[in-house]
């Protein structure tokens, strides 16, 4: 273990006896180590990154007024450690330090004009601060022989293994070159919401998850989570040095690396771009799949840099503007459970409003059990409440615990709708009761919704109504009830009455993908459903034939379709009850059976007869045929042999001998990846 790790025992540390600045300054290093090691070690921080960032500045601010009491091992003065005892330790051959950073636009602006100032007339480069982990990685003759965490600054932990699982990041590059490249490692938003919700505790965050998932054991299960990556420094052999940071960039996207397309460079003296490209991106930040803390401003003169150096904890030539984390203090009036479509159980929070973000938070999902236990969270306490990715409200920590004694708060035994004994599954709770009256109102709102069968005039108060007065039990009493029944019930005149009715009969023409994900089984969604479509399951008597078969291996040779859902689909759809609502809806007449094959949504005629065959591998097309969508998806053809009639050859890494035909035949239009690119950005 290294030796800025905290030796702590899971108390928070007492309060030293001394007062004053001395004791403060030891308190606050304790805390913060203590808080590191949860932090970079376990992946599950105790307390919010703004709780942190704010003792860390109090403890600079007082090691700034009183440097008499400054110890040589402050945490101001070294990389926040990451090591861990379960990986070998590897010393890093260049600097892997952290950054200086700031909040303020004006502190940023000044860092400008005195690196200005110091530098000359200096060119600055922007890039997004990737909210992941850092990864270093060794290249010789092209071929990756070493990943490792950022570790002290020093000495980082291998976990080349792991790191060999991120799709991303090349085995081998375009070039036999010895290279040490740095990079962030991530979880895009979209795979960090699927893969969490099936985890016993959640993680707080992608960027926590992530760090979990280089700390696994087993690879094996690293590959599980689609892990990805953006490259952002490169260092070559002193011979191959390049002149700015932009070649370098230009370079590592040469070699093989994903590196992020939204950095930007400013020419010398333009400090107003760097104003106006700090408020363009804040306003952009939303729209990310990726989460940013914050962006990166670097100086572009490689050189320069050199002349500038390092300080034990951050390159002077750089320097990261963070985000606020915006957060507020609310206290916990009450913890509801709600009782979902699939009757899985969900504690809401009910808080204090509170402005978070610019927008009023009053109600926050606790996900289940074991995330309250970890929070310690009880009704009353005082709370810290963020909105995670800038839109999910979230319970942070609690800050302080309420007078009045209240325990952590338990789910109850039984579901609070229907009195059914709850069942613990996984990480959830589950109300088991297909009756429970919660679960069938979930089921038909989510039938009926616009994404869904869209039936008309049947929204979820219509819905709650139905079924509260008994008239309504299942999806197939809607196709059965009589509505004109409703005519005396108050707003249920014979306009809405007629056009529920129309709604429910359009709706016997919606097509099986979207009858078949209207049903509401867990992992059966849009894209399960039109995969086992497009695999020629196109019908439900075809579906029951495999379900009935048990052959699990032959769902799981579709791709996109893995054990845990081939399972779920099993067990599912041999309930004898899904069976019989099923064929009630047959007999209501919907439609369980594709009739046209599933068509590709166009987005635009860009590549509209032109024939494109695709050689070698790409960086942002794994595996390639996600290219041809592409271009199928603009009218394009894909072909497997470069003809006569072919028009394109999009040539990847590796290309091989098509590369050559296509020269050879003169007529095909040859397109790298980086020009692809730029014609899909283009349309
Ligand atoms: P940092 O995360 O603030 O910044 C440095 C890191 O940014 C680099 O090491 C690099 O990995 C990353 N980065 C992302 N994109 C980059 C790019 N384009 N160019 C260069 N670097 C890029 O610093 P840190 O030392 O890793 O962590 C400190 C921060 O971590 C704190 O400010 C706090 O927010 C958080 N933290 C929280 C806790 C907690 O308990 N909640 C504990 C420790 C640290």
């Amino acid at each position: 273990m290294s030796e800025l790790l905290f030796d702590f025992d899971n108390e928070v540390p007492q309060k030293p006896v001394k007062e004053g600045p001395e004791a403060r300054i030891a308190e606050l290093s304790d805390l913060l180590r203590r808080y590191q090691n949860e932090y970079y070690v376990q992946s599950r921080p105790s307390v919010s990154d703004a709780e942190y960032d704010r003792l860390f500045d109090e403890l600079q601010d007082l090691e700034n007024k009183y440097p008499e009491f400054k110890k040589p091992d402050s945490p101001t003065l070294r990389v926040g450690s990451d090591l861990e005892a379960d990986f070998a330790e590897v010393v890093h051959a260049i600097p892997v330090l952290s950054l200086d950073k700031t909040h303020s636009k004006d502190e940023l602006m000044n860092w400008v004009s005195k690196t200005e100032k110091n530098c000359g007339r200096a060119e600055f480069i922007a890039e997004e601060k990737i909210d992941g982990v850092s990864i270093v990685l060794t290249y010789k003759d092209g071929l990756l022989v070493q990943a490792a965490t950022r570790g002290n600054g020093f000495v980082g932990n291998d976990v080349t293994a792991n790191v060999k699982t991120v799709k991303s990041i090349p085995l081998k590059l375009t070039e036999p070159v010895d290279l040490t490249a740095r990079g962030e490692i991530y979880l895009p938003l979209e795979a960090f919401s699927l893969v969490n919700d099936r985890l016993a505790v959640p993680y707080a965050n992608p960027r926590n998850l992530a760090s979990g998932t280089l700390r696994r054991q087993k690879s094996s299960e690293a590959g599980e989570i689609p892990l990805d990556s953006f490259i952002y420094e490169g260092f070559f052999p002193e011979k191959d040095t390049l002149a700015t940071h932009k070649q370098v960039l230009d370079r590592l996207r040469e070699l093989g690396f994903k590196v992020n397309s939204r950095t930007t460079l400013f020419s010398a003296g333009d400090s107003q771009a760097i104003a106006d490209y700090i408020e363009k991106e804040r306003e952009e930040r939303k729209t990310l799949p990726y989460e940013i803390d914050g962006l990166v401003i670097k100086l572009n003169d490689i050189k320069m840099r050199e002349e500038l150096g390092y300080t034990g904890h951050h390159p002077r030539w750089a320097i990261a503007y963070k985000f606020q984390a915006p957060e507020g203090i609310s206290v916990i009036k009450g913890i509801d459970v709600q009782v979902g479509r699939t009757g899985r159980i969900t504690p809401v929070a009910r808080i204090e409003p509170v402005l978070v973000s610019g927008s009023t938070v009053s109600n926050v999902t606790l996900h289940n059990q074991d995330y309250i236990d970890m929070l310690e969270l009880a009704v009353g306490d005082k709370v810290t409440v963020s909105k995670r990715g800038d839109v999910i409200p979230a319970v942070e920590a609690v800050v302080e615990k309420n007078e009045v004694g209240n325990p952590v708060w338990k789910i109850p035994s039984t579901c609070p709708v229907c009195g059914s004994t709850l069942v613990l599954d996984g990480a959830h709770h589950f109300c088991k009761n297909l009756q429970c009256s919660a679960r069938v109102k979930g089921q038909i709102i989510f039938f009926a919704s616009v994404a869904q069968m869209d039936i008309e005039t049947l929204g979820s108060e219509t819905i709650e109504f139905l079924v509260d007065n008994g008239f309504i039990h299942s999806i197939s009493e809607l196709y059965t009830f009589d509505f004109h029944k409703l005519k005396d019930y108050p707003g249920f005149g014979d306009k809405k009455v007629d056009l529920i009715i129309k709604g429910l009969e359009k709706s016997k023409g919606t097509e099986y993908l979207k009858v078949l994900s209207s049903l509401g089984i867990p992992e059966i969604g849009n894209k399960v459903s039109e995969t086992l479509i497009k695999n020629g399951i196109d019908s439900i008597d075809k579906l029951y034939e495999v379900v009935d078969s048990g052959d699990i291996g032959h769902l799981t040779s579709f791709e996109g379709i893995g054990e845990k859902t081939a399972q779920i689909l099993i067990r599912e759809f041999s309930s004898p009850a899904l069976r019989e609502q099923i064929a009630a809806l047959r007999q209501a007449g919907l439609k369980f059976q594709q009739d046209e094959p599933l068509q590709k949504e166009l987005i635009n005629n860009k590549f509209q007869g032109q024939s494109w065959c695709i050689t070698g591998s790409f960086i942002n097309f794994r595996p390639r045929t996600l290219a041809a969508v592409e271009i199928e998806k603009r009218g394009g053809k894909v072909v497997s042999q470069v003809t006569g009639k072919t028009t394109h050859l999009l040539a990847g890494i590796d290309p091989g001998s098509k590369l050559d035909k296509a020269r050879a035949n003169g007529i095909t239009v040859i397109v790298d990846e980086e020009e692809f690119m730029r014609l899909l950005a283009e349309g």
